[in-house]
């Protein structure tokens, strides 16, 4: 029976847990709070990502280099040139100058627009220079501009790749556009290496990811990073195929894709500390003679961009509040060659971890014996949880939720301390019937009576109330157990219990005093009226046979003594011996009937 019980606990508890885990998750997809948990979950990325670059793990490319406008250069230019932007001139003489020493790519996260300031022979020089080395390659953006100020041009297919989506991401929803800026067309016209350098941010701002391919005009077009990183490695591939696992393979690497379209960059630390940087002006010096300037560009990927702060190309980053965005181009570069973006996990792995997690936790704090075991374990699971999640990221590249289950540890918590205090009180319930009911008649036993007794005597008195008691005995049933055997004598009892019970008001007790003794008390009730119910009672008893164990019938008499407070006696004893000696008296009278 206990046994039965305790399995019985087991299930509704497993029913509990997986009904309050379901009920978390739909709230949380359905109430609009999803997107309050995903940007909490996001702060737990930036946190992760921040202490995995400051254990300094992952390492940096070192054929990476950056030439940088950075303050200093932004100052010499200037002050060199006497405007900024500078002649494209310049920017050609650079491409000839690294170009000679035979980098792996060379790009420029600078857009060449036409300007007011551009000058034919400078931008003419620019094209010749761009056109002449097949790894060198430009930017521009797409964007959503209406064609009242800007008009959507046609671009050429050779910029665009052939993308086979089989994967739910709806490319051109997450990255697709409506217009562009396009850069100078002589570049257009003289060069297929331009690449998008769009970006895209989290609802909080924070830039996290890059957008793989943008959709412009029904074409797919690459980020300038992939190219460029394409590039460095050798792969020319235009033809992708983005599976229905979201990841797309390419150059022997599955790149993880997010449901956006994007990749979740994995960062190498904070701005101008993480890859090789040479400021622009060195570069400058050194090509216009400068011999003290040892550059050395062989066999390097080399990316130009600012990172000025007065030239506003800052994004926030999950390692970094400022961090310019040539950098965020190369970290993509570093992860793509060491195959390490971030892949966020599925959301059906999220779910699966949070009910593994909310069972097991409530199971151990629906088993522990005190509230600071259950909160340690929580705090346990939790905290091994944090760091399962950190190692999985540090050593697997892989973006496990934290938020939704250590929510669902919380709430199964809580969830189970409610159900623990139901359980405790249901079984307090039960060992108080067990404490004061009679078990074969159900009828309130001998202890309770007494206790009984004593509270109505105490209000009683109190209130200056009266109150009676009934006490009956069946006649002759020691000679009708032995007639009629000790189980048919059971029988009767619990038939003669049963009908004494339904016979008196809900606030009587009745009780068994002791063998085939019965009393009743009844509460503000005086002597006469007790009398009558005692009578009632006993023509009630006498009137119907009762069944007996082998299905035949025998009639049966009770003999019946009252008493009331306060008259007969003001202590339990006395009271009971005046209803003893009343039920003696019916005995002697011939029973059957009320003593007097
Ligand atoms: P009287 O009319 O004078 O009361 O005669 P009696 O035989 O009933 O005498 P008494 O009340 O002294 O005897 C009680 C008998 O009730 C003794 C016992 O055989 C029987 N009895 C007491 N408790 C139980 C019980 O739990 N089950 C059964 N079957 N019989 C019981
Ligand atoms: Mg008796
Ligand atoms: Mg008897």
């Amino acid at each position: 029976m206990f046994g039965n019980e305790k399995i019985k606990n087991v299930l509704a508890y497993l029913f509990c847990a997986v009904f309050v885990a379901v009920l978390v998750i739909l709230v949380v997809k359905n109430v609009g709070m999803s997107e309050f948990f995903n940007s909490i979950e996001n702060k737990t990325f930036d946190i992760r990502q921040k202490i995995l670059v400051s254990s300094n793990y992952k390492k940096v490319d070192k054929d990476i280099v950056l030439i940088t406008v950075d303050d200093a250069s932004y100052e010499y230019l200037v002050e060199r040139y006497g405007e900024w932007p500078i002649s494209r001139s310049v920017y050609a003489d650079l491409i000839n100058y690294v170009e000679a020493q035979n980098p792996k790519a060379l790009a420029f996260d600078l857009m060449f627009i036409k300007s007011m300031k551009s000058k034919t022979n400078d931008d003419a020089r620019l094209v010749k220079a761009l056109k002449s080395y097949d790894n060198v390659f430009t930017s521009m953006n797409l964007d959503n501009q209406s064609e009242e100020v800007r008009k959507a041009v046609d671009l050429d297919k050779k910029f665009s790749v052939n993308v086979e989506n089989k994967s739910s991401i709806d490319f051109v929803k997450e990255a697709g556009f409506s217009n562009c800026r396009a850069i100078l067309p002589q570049i257009l016209e003289n060069t297929p290496n331009v690449g998008m350098i769009n970006v895209s941010r989290s609802n909080d701002g924070v830039l996290r990811k890059l957008p793989l391919f943008m959709v412009y005009k029904n074409q797919y077009y690459p980020h300038l990073a992939m190219m460029v990183a394409q590039k460095a490695i050798g792969d020319n591939t235009k033809d992708f195929l983005v599976s229905s696992n979201k990841t797309v393979k390419f150059a022997n690497r599955n790149i993880p894709v997010d449901k956006d379209g994007g990749v979740i960059l994995n960062w190498y630390g904070a701005a101008g500390f993480t890859f090789t940087e040479v400021p622009l002006y060195k570069v400058v010096k050194a090509m216009y003679g400068d011999k003290t300037q040892k550059l050395d560009f062989s066999n390097k990927i080399v990316y130009v961009g600012t990172t000025a702060v007065s030239l506003f190309d800052t994004k926030t980053v999950p390692v970094d509040k400022v961090y310019p965005g040539v950098e965020i181009h190369t970290t993509f570069i570093n992860n793509f060659i060491n195959n390490e973006f971030i892949k966020r996990v599925d959301v059906s792995v999220d779910i699966v971890v949070s009910l593994i997690l909310a069972l097991v936790v409530g199971f151990a704090v629906y088993k522990s014996p005190t509230v600071i075991i259950s909160l340690s374990q929580v705090l346990i699971a939790i905290l091994g949880y944090v760091i399962f999640s950190y190692f999985m990221m540090k050593y697997c590249n892989l973006w496990l939720a934290i938020v939704v289950p250590v929510l669902a540890v919380v709430v199964t918590f809580v969830a189970v301390y409610i159900f623990k205090f139901i359980v405790k009180s249901r079984d307090f319930e039960h060992q108080y019937k067990l404490a004061t009911t009679d078990g074969l008649t159900e009828l309130y036993n001998h202890r309770y009576f007494q206790e009984q007794m004593i509270a109505q005597i105490a209000n009683s008195k109190r209130y200056n109330l009266n109150f009676s008691m009934i006490m009956s005995d069946i006649d002759f049933f020691k000679k009708f157990n032995d007639v009629h055997g000790h189980q048919s004598g059971d029988a009767v009892l619990k038939q003669v219990a049963a009908k004494l019970k339904k016979n008196v008001r809900s606030s009587d007790f009745v009780c068994r005093y002791g063998g085939e003794e019965m009393t009743i008390i009844l509460p503000n009730t005086d002597y006469e009226e007790a009398v009558h119910t005692a009578e009632k009672l006993c023509a009630l008893i006498a009137e119907k046979p009762f069944k007996l164990a082998n299905n035949k019938e025998s009639n049966v008499t009770v003999s019946l003594g009252v008493s009331t407070y306060p008259q007969d006696g003001e202590d339990a004893a006395t009271i009971i011996a005046a209803a003893d000696k009343r039920l003696y008296n019916a005995k002697e009278n011939g029973r059957n009937q009320v003593g007097k």
